[in-house]
């Protein structure tokens, strides 16, 4: 999903160079997905055309919300196919479910299609991507025990997180007995650059370590994790990466005590206290998705600069929410926020760092 970029183009010789090293330090597992602009060709060129078949695993996923009539799950799945160059997955994942999602999923029957590829040998193991909460996570794994493997995002500062809700969910999978695949281990790079106070509970431990190689210990020393997706995407990053897994030491329990304490370090830093209720979103006149927007400057007041809220706001403005310093103060969120949140006054903070 992050693979390195020459302008707005995949850098393929720098992919290529990634894919080797890991592939000579002996990894094999590469994930990409329908939705990653350029990512399944790029995977063609730098892995599928230069490696046997044996020597690499892939996963894809199918775009549940991209389907129509005219372009079905079988348009899609062997699309995927041949823009990868491979004639099956080794992991196939229904994409990012949750609540918005799951009707398309379950119109076009994908849960079906899934294991009618399956039989056929398309796939070898069935799973899905989760971004929802523990609910509807029992739900699903309650009416899909054909489902291998549930892929899921976990941090150590999002374990006990009330709308990642990582602990809760890896716990439903354990009682499931289901494998899990991580995202977010380094919370799209955030977890990597840390204030000087907090990775010193870190270096005390170990001088040398880096705030990274804690929150890759953190989700490789989880029983039930079976594959973590780091979301690297420079050598450097790789080299640190595979050096970590290739030596492996869970967390001791003296790690997982200051573990502890950088969360709550970083938890005691003033935050907006949105809960997501979105009960202010429906009547803003400007369309304005506050609480996502909240959520980007959280991370801003929590983590410093750093390009993933920038990133998730432009995100957001794609996706058609108004922008924070669209606001024409009418007060009606306000009126309606239970957390009694000064939104206004909190919108034009967030936009000083976030419309720059
Ligand atoms: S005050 Fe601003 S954010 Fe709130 S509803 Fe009105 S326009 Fe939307
Ligand atoms: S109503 Fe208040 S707490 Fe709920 S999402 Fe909006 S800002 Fe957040």
């Amino acid at each position: 999903m992050r693979l390195p970029k020459n302008g707005e183009e995949i850098d393929i010789p720098a992919t290529i160079s990634l894919a080797d090293e890991f592939v000579h330090q002996g990894f094999t597992y590469f994930d990409t997905a329908f939705v990653y602009p350029g990512s399944e060709e790029a995977f063609r060129e730098a892995v599928a055309k230069r490696y046997p078949r044996h020597a690499y695993t892939l996963a894809n996923k199918m775009a549940g919300w991209m389907l129509r009539d005219d372009f079905g799950p079988e348009d899609m799945f062997n699309e995927s196919l041949k823009r990868c160059g491979v004639d099956y997955f080794d992991y196939y994942l229904l994409h990012s479910l949750q609540p918005s999602r799951m009707a398309a999923y379950d119109k076009y029957d994908c849960w079906q299609f899934c294991q009618k590829k399956k039989a056929e040998g398309k796939i070898k193991n069935f799973g899905f991507s989760y971004h929802g909460d523990p609910v509807l996570l029992e739900e699903i794994l309650t009416n899909h025990p054909e489902v291998d493997f549930v892929q899921l995002q976990i941090n150590y500062v999002d374990w006990e997180d009330n709308v990642i809700f990582s602990g809760r969910n890896y716990e439903i999978c354990e009682k499931y007995g289901k494998d899990i695949v991580v995202m977010e281990p380094v919370k799209g790079g955030i977890l990597a650059s840390m204030n000087p106070d907090l990775l010193q509970k870190f270096q005390a431990i170990r001088p040398e370590a880096t705030a990274a190689s804690y929150a890759l210990r953190f989700v490789g020393s989880l029983p039930k994790v079976k594959m973590i997706l780091s979301g690297m995407n420079t050598l450097e990053q790789m080299k640190e990466n595979l050096e970590i897994f290739n030596h492996f030491e869970p967390l001791s329990d003296i790690e997982q005590n200051a573990i502890q304490e950088v969360t709550a370090g970083l938890r005691s830093i003033p935050t907006v206290p949105c809960t997501d209720c979105r009960y202010c979103c429906k009547g803003c006149p400007k369309g304005i998705r506050i609480p996502d927007i909240f959520k980007a400057y959280n991370l801003l007041l929590t983590f410093g600069e750093h390009n993933r809220p920038h990133f998730y706001y432009s995100g957001l403005l794609q996706e058609g929410s108004g922008k924070a310093n669209e606001c024409i103060e009418c007060g009606q969120c306000e009126a309606a926020c239970p957390q009694h949140i000064q939104i206004v006054e909190t919108l034009k903070k967030a936009s000083a760092l976030l419309d720059q």
